[in-house]
């Protein structure tokens, strides 16, 4: 999967995320509580658990390397094919 595939996908996950207890799918960590008030990501429009909203900060800093979207938990976890 390419970066602007993987964009596609998580744009289209963040309409479809559940409005509690998501599944941050940078980390592929469980967050309790309400979806919204975590943290909206920097790189697509679905949001993040707040310890992947600091790293994106940092990143954009351009304090840490950053983590290209194809290797985010929901997508280089996931088994499914893409057609190139
Ligand atoms: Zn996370």
């Amino acid at each position: 999967m390419t970066n602007e595939q993987a964009k596609k996908y998580l744009d289209w996950l963040g309409q479809n995320q559940p409005e509690e207890d998501m599944i941050c799918p940078r980390c592929g960590e469980r967050v309790e509580g309400k979806t919204a008030t975590h943290a909206l990501s920097r790189y697509a429009n679905v949001m993040v658990c707040d310890h992947c909203g600091g790293i994106e900060a940092l990143e954009q800093a351009g304090l840490v390397p950053a983590k290209p979207l194809k290797d985010w938990a929901v997508i280089s976890s996931a088994t499914w094919e893409v057609r190139e």
